[in-house]
């Protein structure tokens, strides 16, 4: 083979093949549009964002969508995520959707900022990787379609950090910052993030249909369902009752989803239903939190001055926003045309299915291998005595890996996790009801704390990590960005020279204030 001339690497220009996008989404309202008169959205195009540069690229993902290690070099690949163009075969959309916001309908919503790029074949099945902050749509209702660095380090950050802990997210491919100023509390700067998802379709979509009452909108529902069902949930397409099944299983990977969020303190901060993806996936990192010092009542979201989207809300509000869901899938149920017991019944598993998720995960972090009726209790009376005196969420979970069953809760091997407890007393009578616990399973210590280290992890992306790499990004160097995207992959592993990231976070962590504006 001859050798590649120099000038033609330069001009690199790679782009998946035009026909491994496919735009299910979008073909699918040019269909209600020509049968029904009825749109999903809008076909639409990103605003030129000026000089933009790469932040972060998230190389293992774009691996898995079997792209190659340069995908990413030229100029073309920048432009494409930062909005200016689109690579051959992709066909922008901005969908739209409503919801209800803080528990109070809100209306038409819809991708204000977000643009759909197309939907890509790959290894991992088809997904759909979409800009967030890409300019004003239809939908951006007086808004600037932009989203700042600031939010958009978090963004990406925290959906491999969740990934990385193994819960359901959408994800981050890349990162692009741009010197355009955009006018928040004061003036930041514009970035784009590309998110990938096998969809991100909402709660709020099933809302907007249902409610509107307008012509067509009840067969665009079906539509709807029929879609998700195909595409997503294909095992549900022989269900007597689409809309049903569908409500069951979001239900279940809800409350999965749920207890995932609780197991981890993550705090989403804004649970409204246009946040709520019908994958049961965490989608829309706004205003979003982990628990340093555990108090169950914490608030993440300035905003939220009731504290309607606490962290111990979250699984009641998860199923608050199940039954939205079930009211705007109840015109396609008929069976529940008279009577409505049919979809609650189905809407009440939920207070079956999260307690026994919940169960699940708490013994898997406290290393339990045999179920027993009062597990539950055992890891409420832990976190009852942790919040006590704010003991560290994670920290206490990592330490509790090394807890010695074999001495005496008092005993100084001990320490380590019963100096965290504000209540020595309390943490030795829970220490004790655990240690008669793990022997009447005949749990063997060192091969339990190989069991824990696998589930509770050593770093999570907490306010103030976030912050020092917002800091340093915002004058230029995006090194921390970098860093922290890398130690998060693995966030179960202590890595070298990370030891700062496993300790507590520091006194002015306390005042970091993280709100809607974004
Ligand atoms: P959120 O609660 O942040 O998920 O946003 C709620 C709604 O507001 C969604 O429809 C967003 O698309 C829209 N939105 C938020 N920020 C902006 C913005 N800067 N420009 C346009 N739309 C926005
Ligand atoms: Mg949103």
């Amino acid at each position: 083979m001859s050798a590649v001339p120099h000038s033609h690497l330069q001009n690199f220009a790679w782009s998946p093949e035009a026909d491994r996008w496919r735009n299910r989404y979008a073909g699918l309202s040019e269909q209600l549009q020509r049968e029904r008169g009825v749109a999903l959205g809008s076909a639409w195009q990103g605003d030129a964002l000026p000089m933009p540069q790469w932040v972060v690229l998230n190389q293992v993902l774009a691996r898995d969508l079997d792209w190659p290690e340069d995908w990413y070099q030229g100029q073309q690949a920048l432009n494409v995520f930062s909005g200016n163009t689109v690579w051959p075969g992709m066909s922008p959309f901005a969908s739209v959707y409503s919801g209800h916001q803080f528990g109070v309908w809100a209306g038409q919503l819809g991708d204000g900022r977000a643009l759909l790029l197309g939907e890509l074949d790959s290894p991992i099945g088809p997904q759909e990787v979409q800009l967030k902050g890409a300019g004003a749509t239809p939908y951006s209702r007086r808004a600037d379609g932009r989203a700042v660095l600031r939010s958009s380090i978090r963004e990406f950050l925290c959906s491999e950090a969740m990934h990385g802990l193994g819960i359901p997210t959408t994800r981050a491919l890349s990162l692009v910052a741009s010197p355009q100023p955009v006018r928040r509390e004061t003036i930041e700067t514009a970035a784009v993030v590309a998110r990938v998802a096998p969809s991100f379709i909402r709660f709020g979509h099933f809302e907007h249909f249902a409610h509107s009452g307008e012509e067509g909108h009840h067969e665009a529902l079906q539509a709807l369902v029929d879609f998700v069902v195909t595409h997503h949930y294909p095992e549900l397409q022989s269900s007597p009752n689409r809309a049903l099944a569908l409500l069951d299983a979001v239900v279940a990977r809800t409350a999965e989803l749920m207890a995932h969020w609780q197991s981890v303190g993550f705090c989403h901060g804004v649970m409204n239903t246009d946040n709520m993806s019908i994958l049961g996936l965490t989608i829309d990192y706004g205003p979003f939190g982990f628990l340093d010092a555990f108090d169950p009542n914490h608030i993440c979201n300035h905003s939220d001055d009731r504290g309607r989207y606490s962290w111990n809300n979250q699984p009641q509000i998860g199923y608050w926003n199940l039954r939205a869901l079930a009211q705007a899938l109840l015109p396609l149920i008929p069976e529940a045309k008279d009577d409505s017991q049919i979809v609650i019944d189905v809407l009440q598993t939920y207070e079956q299915r999260f307690p026994q998720a919940m169960r699940a995960r708490w013994r898997a972090k406290l290393g339990l291998q045999t179920e027993q009726e009062d597990d539950g209790k055992l890891a409420v009376e832990l976190l009852q005595a942790m919040a006590a005196g704010k003991a560290d969420f994670t920290i206490t979970f990592r330490r509790l890996c090394e807890f010695r069953s074999d001495v005496a809760p008092d005993h100084p091997a001990n320490a380590p996790v019963r100096d965290l407890f504000l209540d020595r007393a309390a943490f030795d009578a829970w220490a004790l009801q655990y240690a008669e616990r793990l022997k009447a399973e005949g749990s063997v210590d060192a091969e339990r704390a190989v069991r824990m280290r696998r589930v509770n992890p050593v770093y999570v992306l907490r306010n103030h990590m976030a912050q020092v790499a917002i800091q340093q990004a915002q004058k230029g160097d995006y090194s921390e960005v970098q860093r922290l995207y890398q130690l998060l992959q693995t966030p179960f592993d202590e890595q070298p020279g990370a030891e700062a990231d496993a300790g507590f976070p520091p006194d002015w962590a306390q005042a970091i204030e993280v709100s809607c504006s974004s």
